[in-house]
């Protein structure tokens, strides 16, 4: 076994491979990239170095300065997590030139399955079913369109080189395959450099059942079951189960069997996925489901395998790359009880889940009720550069029920504040009833999206806490002087004061009544309520109303208030009535950045006209890209900002004359 392994990755993957490697007495050596430098992942490794600046391109993807800091710190092996270098081919050929062990498959293997279109026309070869479609070389756009409608529509249209829910099109009429087509190779060669497309059936109700396999460096191969990944928004998985709802025995064989051929054929060593699309419009059977791809690295929802299995997939990993055999043949693999992953991102889901930012004023996970994989602490930021997970939230029960209901006991009881999540989304898809069912495919999210973005109205108790906090009447003041003490209480008589809310966007005066110590009248309803603060213990506050004694947390950032209350997150802001509105100029004469982020495309030159909605910057915030278009007719004034410029939230990127200008 190793003594010493680097890891080539950052966030939560980085610390999931250093909790292993500690538990197995290996030494671990960080790198970290500016924004990075004093991140979770970089206190937890024994060593640590810098990479570069922010950037990944600059940082965690430079291959030459990940060997030189191994050669450093004497790493015999490097594991590179998910996404970054994971499946990179260059960088194992690189580390082996180097005599450095990659803890992952051979170059080969990464390269057989590294086109979709490649893995799939090798899979067909080996006998593994793939999804029916074109997947071959010829790409004249004229013969493709032929091609899809011999496949008969709706087609998928895939760039060959994609990834992450990337470069896809899905065309249900010949008349949009043109534009389809011309779309998915632009996002093909921009995201991947590669413009290449292969043309799958749009598969009728879809689900995503994806088979963990294991290879090792002496021809064994073996599967630990299945993980049904349909919960998905854009492509991209949300809520990740094991093993599959209703997954007969004789589909789960087949499919196992399946993956382990699919492995076999490209003498497979290390953890894999052979990710399938399993047709499910007459329910599931074996013989509906078909390969789509191969991940050749530890999957990001990997957890849940190791719930239901009992085994550590690092361990495993780590083992292998040693050059043992794999510690268990296939029939000593068993699996017990219900799994589930939900992944809690930085997002504004209701805003189209727009990636946000921010520091981690307030973060209170799970952590008593789940397995929680997490690369940041309290206090920790979520910056621009790098995806924005905020952690993976992993239960196991008995039955699915049990860990359901630990799910959505978990994702209530997560509190963060700094920074908008996808939290009460999470937790409105636990509650959903079709996904309770088991009854999932992959559009069930888009089919039900707004009632699942729906938040509710700040219910009367937050409105009447949140008024407490802000007029300072909630925590014991700091000094000892006696007036302070008395923070508004006044004896003689009950003062009258008015908290002045934002919320949803509308101006809330809530009119607050102090009645006696810790005790207020509070007008949030109808009729003026009395509330009584029982106990306050840091930013948690048990108060009484009518009798019912309630728990609520609430924290403030700034001039924002977050109360959570009964497994919801509301938030209200303070308005400051000194201050106007700091841009300066008008909206509607500038384009603004919406979020940090990097500008992709800027379509515009000063003095050109452009006409309301035009499309004018392409805005790439972590995996998104954003759109931001024309606010009305004009004339452009002024660029700011450069393709290829990094940008801060609120910068102005465009201007535009004003009205009067462009009139004269
Ligand atoms: P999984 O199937 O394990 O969820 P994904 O392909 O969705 O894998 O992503 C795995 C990791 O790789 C994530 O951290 C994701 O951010 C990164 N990743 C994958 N594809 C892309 C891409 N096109 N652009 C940026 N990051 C990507
Ligand atoms: P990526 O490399 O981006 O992960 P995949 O080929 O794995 O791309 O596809 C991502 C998702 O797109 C799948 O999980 C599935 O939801 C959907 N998908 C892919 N192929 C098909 C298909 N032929 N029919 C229906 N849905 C599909
Ligand atoms: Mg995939």
């Amino acid at each position: 076994m190793f003594k010493k392994i680097l890891i080539a990755n950052r966030g939560e993957i980085a610390c999931r491979v250093m909790e292993t490697a500690k538990r197995l007495g290996i030494k671990t050596v960080a790198v970290y990239s500016d924004a990075d430098a004093g991140s979770k992942h970089v206190a937890m490794a024994d060593e640590a170095y810098r990479i570069g600046p922010a950037p990944v391109a600059e940082s965690y993807l430079k291959i030459d300065k990940i060997i030189e800091i191994c050669q450093k710190s004497g790493a015999e092996a490097v594991h590179p997590g998910y996404g970054f270098l994971s499946e990179n081919p260059n960088f194992v050929d690189a580390l082996d030139r180097a005599g450095i062990t990659f803890i992952g498959p051979s170059a080969n293997s990464i390269r057989a399955m590294g086109l979709k279109d490649a893995a799939k026309a090798l899979m067909e070869k080996a006998g593994v079913p793939v999804v029916p479609g074109y997947h071959r070389e010829t790409q004249d756009a004229g013969f493709l369109k032929i091609q899809a409608g011999k496949i008969g529509y709706p087609v998928l249209i895939k760039a060959r080189a994609g990834g992450g829910g990337k470069g896809m099109r899905r065309v249900d009429h010949p008349d949009e395959f043109m534009s389809a087509l011309s779309s998915a190779q632009r996002e093909g060669e921009a995201s991947f450099g590669d413009g290449r497309v292969l043309i799958e059936k749009y598969v009728a109700k879809p689900r995503h059942i994806e088979i963990q396999v294991f290879g090792d460096k002496h021809g064994n191969a073996v599967h630990l079951f299945e993980r049904d990944c349909s919960l998905q928004r854009r492509h991209q998985k949300v809520i990740e189960e094991a093993p599959a709802p209703g997954m007969p025995e004789d589909m789960r064989k087949a499919m196992g069997e399946a993956a382990v051929k699919a492995a076999q054929a490209i003498d497979y060593a290390g953890a894999g996925t052979i990710e399938f699309i399993v047709d499910v419009s007459e329910g599931l059977r074996a013989d509906r489901f078909y390969f789509m791809e191969m991940n050749t690295r530890l999957q990001v929802e990997h957890p849940v395998t190791e719930m239901i299995t009992g085994e550590d997939l690092v361990e495993w990993q780590l083992l292998v790359a040693s050059g043992k055999p794999l510690p268990k043949m296939q029939d000593e693999i068993t699996f017990s009880g219900h799994a589930f992953e939900a992944r809690l991102y930085a997002e504004d889901a209701p805003k189209g889940f727009l990636p946000a930012i921010g520091t981690l004023t307030h973060l209170n996970l799970p952590e008593t009720l789940a397995r929680v994989d997490s690369g940041v602490r309290p206090g920790d930021e979520i910056s621009p550069y790098y995806d924005p997970m905020i952690a993976k939230v992993i239960v196991h029960g008995q039955t699915r029920e049990a860990a359901l209901g630990k799910l959505l006991a978990s994702l209530e009881a997560t509190e963060v504040a700094g920074c908008v999540t996808n939290a009460g989304f999470l937790a409105a898809l636990c509650r959903h009833e079709g996904f309770a069912a088991g009854d999932v495919d992959t559009g069930l999210i888009d089919r039900d999206l707004q009632s699942l973005i729906s938040e509710p109205d700040m219910p009367e108790d937050a409105l009447a806490l949140a008024a407490l906090t802000a007029l300072g009447l909630t925590h014991p003041a700091k000094s000892d002087d006696p007036f302070d003490t008395l923070a508004g209480w006044r004896i003689w008589s009950a003062s009258r004061q008015f908290a002045l809310l934002e919320i949803g966007g509308e101006r809330r005066d809530v009119e607050v009544q102090v009645l006696g110590e810790k005790r207020f009248s509070v007008h949030v309803g109808e009729q003026p309520a009395t509330y009584s603060l029982i106990a306050i213990e840091g930013p948690k506050i048990t108060f009484e109303r009518e009798g019912g004694r309630t728990s609520a947390v609430v924290v403030q950032t700034g001039s924002e208030l977050t109360v959570f209350l009964n497994g919801h997150a509301f938030t209200a802001t303070l308005p400051d009535i000194m201050t106007a509105d700091d841009d300066g100029c008008e909206a509607g004469d500038q384009i603004i950045a919406p979020m940090p982020g990097l500008v992709k495309v800027l379509s515009a030159k000063a003095g050109e006209a452009v006409k309301k909605d035009q499309p004018l910057v392409i805005l790439e915030a972590m995996k998104m890209e954003h759109t931001l278009k024309a606010p009305r007719d004009g004339i452009i004034a002024e660029v700011m900002a450069n393709a290829g410029e990094q940008v801060l939230d609120g910068t102005v990127l465009l201007a535009l004359e004003t009205e009067n200008e462009t009139a004269s």
